[in-house]
């Protein structure tokens, strides 16, 4: 194990350290210790709103790439994701995360509106909408997006080029340098048991994420799903995702760390193993209807069957029964490093 606030391990201790089993009760202990220390026993809830399985992209492992003709696509109108946005607000959400596929249907100024719309209530608001063009981004910024989501999915390039076609490793990198520069607070992430990946990439991409000094960090297991070309691989497991967890918990002890979705897939109780293991934040889907089900990024997500207010008290329930509690404001990022104190 190591300090937060000491000199930083390098990729080869990391790596022991994210395939050693044994001792990884050890290891989860830390990360919640460092996460009660730097950010408390807050959780912080972020109602989740698929507004698109429409997507431009044929990413391999992904449910809803485009090459996957079995999908029924859906584009909810601007009004209804307003509408959900504020039923989350009702329900007490300070926190909306606006997530699709690739969808340029929803030009800047659709989204604008959209973000413009939801802003008037008392929320913060996250886009996790892909790659866009720096001017998109700057007018989402300037129209009251506060943060910004996209997984790097993994660093190694080779393996990105595989999983990605057409797409380009240094240009969603650049995209993530433009979200940050515009200040927005800047989450990424990575999958888990990636066809291919070893335990040295993922303690890369590791340093690679604390290198890019992110706010919020996304990991998740990767889970197969049937009608893509990767149906056959055998996917990531629940243990070696919440140790890569951990170990972004102790490399960056005050970021917002959420218990994923993928992991409560794997898991009937994955997302509270995840808070017991340095995650401090939850995202409920507050998506409506039929669409919940259509957004199969992989098969058995969690809560599809659920309504938003069942998804929100069932959580309610299991983080109070570990003595943990829900956060009331937007559960921003409260840097404690060099960069807040200057
Ligand atoms: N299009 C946006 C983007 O690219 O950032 C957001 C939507 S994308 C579907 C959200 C995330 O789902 C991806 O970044 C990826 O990590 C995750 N994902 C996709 N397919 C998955 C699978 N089979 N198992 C686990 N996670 C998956």
């Amino acid at each position: 194990m190591f300090e937060p606030d000491g000199i930083a391990p390098d990729k080869e201790k990391i790596a022991a350290l994210l395939a050693d089993e044994s001792r990884q009760e050890e290891l989860f202990q830390q990360a919640d210790s460092v996460r009660r220390r730097y950010v408390g026993d807050a959780v912080h809830l972020r109602g989740l709103i698929e507004f698109s399985n429409i997507c431009r992209n044929n990413c391999m492992y992904c449910g809803i790439r485009c090459g996957n003709k079995q999908v029924c696509r859906y584009r909810m109108a601007e009004e209804e994701v307003v509408a959900t946005a504020c039923r989350a607000a009702d329900m007490g959400f300070k926190t909306i995360v606006l997530q699709s596929g690739e969808d340029i249907y929803y030009t800047s100024d659709r989204m604008c509106r959209i973000i413009e719309a939801i802003k008037k209530r008392d929320v913060a608001v996250t886009l996790s909408i892909g790659e866009r063009e720096y001017k998109e981004y700057k007018a989402f910024r300037d129209a009251g997006a506060d943060r910004y989501l996209m997984r790097i999915e993994t660093t190694d390039k080779d393996l990105y080029h595989r999983l990605d076609p057409g797409m380009s490793w240094q240009h969603r990198y650049e995209c993530l340098l433009m979200i940050r520069e515009l200040g927005y607070e800047l989450g990424s992430g990575i999958m888990v048991g990636l066809p291919g990946q070893s335990i040295e990439s993922i303690a890369a991409d590791l340093l690679f994420l604390k290198d890019l000094r992110i706010d919020m960090a996304g990991i998740g297991p990767f889970i197969p799903h049937p009608q893509t070309p990767l149906a056959k691989e055998k996917g990531g497991t629940l243990e070696l995702s919440l140790r890569t967890m951990a170990v972004m918990r102790l490399l960056l002890p005050d970021i917002n760390i959420p218990a994923t979705t993928a992991m409560e897939s794997l898991h009937p109780d994955g997302r509270i193993k995840a808070l017991r293991a340095g995650a401090n934040v939850v995202m409920p889907n507050v998506t409506e209807g039929e669409y919940r089900k259509l957004y199969e990024l992989y098969p058995g997500k969690a809560g599809a069957d659920e309504t938003p207010l069942h998804s929100r008290s069932i959580i309610g329930e299991k983080i109070k029964s570990i003595g943990r509690t829900i956060g009331t404001g937007y559960g921003s990022r409260r840097r404690t490093d060099v960069a807040a104190r200057s």
